[in-house]
């Protein structure tokens, strides 16, 4: 939005985030922001805004660890407009019809690796599962989505016996939230991490046991990761399994 208030006349003085980090992609800061000299504010917050009858002026503060607004950090802007943009959940209003289970970690539906819910014949992808950065993830899991209600409707419902997948320190959600034991195949795991981290490793553990690893340069909320489970992978599982992050250093 600050890009395009910008290209169609507009001044944009600053783009202001809570959020120690942005929350989209790395490419969005660079070429929406960077690449038109709009200031990005991380780790501050809008504490007033001015005018009667309109909009005068802001002020924004700089927050603590707690998004506390810490005092004498204040930067006053004059400016006619405030658009907010606060981010995107899921929208819902189907699956909660059909009585679709949802996970409070999304904010979608709750699915198997095929995508379907924990309703049988409902399946679920792209942005009312999960939001996703970019579209390519997105026309993947629609693939998949639509082949498993293909083979719904020729062959009837699967016999569910399946692992749960769980998100665990500095992870936020890992999605599909059930994986069948017996599949054929491989299973893409989607996960975000809850902070930036650099130099991390993540990990796939079952009761303990380290099922797959992988090392992250740069791992950051906006991105979304995945790893791959393997048929053998998951063979040997007992119970859940969980996804999480560790620093190295
Ligand atoms: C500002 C912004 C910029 C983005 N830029 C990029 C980019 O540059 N490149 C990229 O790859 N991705 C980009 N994305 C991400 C990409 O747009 C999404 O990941 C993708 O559109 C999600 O596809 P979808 O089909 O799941 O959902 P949507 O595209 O949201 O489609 C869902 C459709 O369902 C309709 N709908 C909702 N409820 C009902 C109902 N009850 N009955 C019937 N219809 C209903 C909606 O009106 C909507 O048309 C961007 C997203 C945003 C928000």
């Amino acid at each position: 939005m600050a890009r395009r208030m910008t290209l169609e006349g507009a001044k944009v003085k600053a783009v202001c985030e809570i959020m120690p980090y942005s929350s989209g992609l790395k490419r969005n800061v660079v070429q929406c922001l960077n690449d038109f000299d709009i200031p990005l504010y991380l780790s501050h917050t809008i504490t007033k805004i001015h005018g009667k009858d309109r909009v005068s002026g802001v002020t924004i503060s700089k927050v603590d660890q707690n998004k506390r607004p810490i005092p004498n950090t204040d930067l006053y802007f004059d400016c006619d407009t405030i658009l907010f943009s606060v981010g995107l959940i899921p929208e819902n209003e189907l699956s909660i019809d059909l009585g679709v289970p949802l996970s409070q970690k999304t904010k979608g539906a709750i699915v198997y690796q095929d995508r379907q819910t924990l309703v049988e014949g409902v399946f679920a992808c792209g942005n009312v599962l999960h939001v996703h950065d970019l579209v390519d993830f997105v026309l993947e899991e629609a693939s998949l989505a639509g082949e498993s209600a293909s083979n719904y409707v020729k062959y009837g419902a699967i016999a569910r016996n399946s692992i749960d997948c769980v998100n665990g320190k500095n992870i936020g959600y890992v999605l599909p939230q059930k994986i069948d034991k017996n599949i054929s195949g491989d299973v893409k795991v989607y996960f975000r991490v809850t902070n930036e981290f650099r130099n991390s490793k993540i990990v796939c553990e079952n009761n303990g046991r380290v099922i797959k690893e992988k090392t992250k340069k740069v791992a950051l909320p906006g991105e979304m990761e995945y790893m791959i489970l393997t048929e053998k992978d998951l063979k040997s599982v007992d119970g859940e399994i969980s996804f999480s992050l560790e620093e190295r250093g």
